[in-house]
């Protein structure tokens, strides 16, 4: 149910439609999982399957308007430290003697319709506000 544009609909008019609306959503749901209940293992995984597919299609179709805020979310990597050679002869290869993390700054924020997690490494400059210039 969608905003309605006539001003002639009052806000508690609106209210018992939002309300009915919810009580018919509610019990949409409740004969679906009745209908799932009388269902065979087979058809309830078509009905899945189905489901995954629609889901997909809907991330896929997905235009990322709507983010969240960003958060900084480090990337962490293991990294070898000292190397040292090992082996005999000829048979001589290169080993660290540890890993240690290492962490990159990194901010992340995820589209509140699909979920899609962005990752960025680079921040850019805030202008905040304005003040008299006398030049
Ligand atoms: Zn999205």
């Amino acid at each position: 149910m969608g905003h309605s544009k006539s001003p002639k609909i009052k806000p508690h008019h609106y209210v018992i439609r939002t309300a009915l609306f919810a009580v018919k959503n509610i019990l949409k749901i409740k004969r679906n999982n009745k209908m799932r209940e009388n269902m065979n293992h087979r058809r309830r995984m078509d009905l899945l399957r189905q489901e995954i597919r629609d889901e997909q299609q809907a991330m896929d179709n997905c235009s990322h308007g709507d983010w969240t805020e960003p958060i900084y979310d480090p990337e962490t990597n293991q990294v070898p430290y000292s190397f040292k050679t090992v082996g005999q002869g000829s048979d001589v290869w290169m080993e660290p003697d540890g890993y240690k993390d290492e962490t990159k700054d990194r901010w992340s924020r995820e589209c509140k319709k699909c979920g899609k997690i962005q990752y960025t490494y680079t921040q850019e400059p805030v202008i905040v506000g304005r003040k008299p210039s006398f030049k």
